[in-house]
């Protein structure tokens, strides 16, 4: 599925929770030592991630 918009992860917003991760229902994103890691392949544009984020790390471009 490809949507209008496309998840930006801020990696300086970021606090590395995982909560993006843990809600993501397609595994589009992956915390790594750097940072999230985002697929955007595998992205349905549901935005659960944008709401969890406790940083607002994450948005829409
Ligand atoms: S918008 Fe939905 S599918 Fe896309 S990365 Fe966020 S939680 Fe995953
Ligand atoms: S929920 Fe937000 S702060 Fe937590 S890992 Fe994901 S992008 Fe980073």
């Amino acid at each position: 599925m490809w949507g209008e918009w496309m998840v930006y992860i801020n990696g300086i917003k970021c606090i590395k929770c995982g909560a993006c991760v843990g809600v993501c229902p397609t595994q589009a994103l992956t915390l790594t030592e750097k940072g999230i890691v985002f697929d955007k392949t595998k992205c349905i544009n549901c935005g659960a991630c944008i709401q969890i984020c406790p940083a607002n790390a994450i948005s829409k471009e």
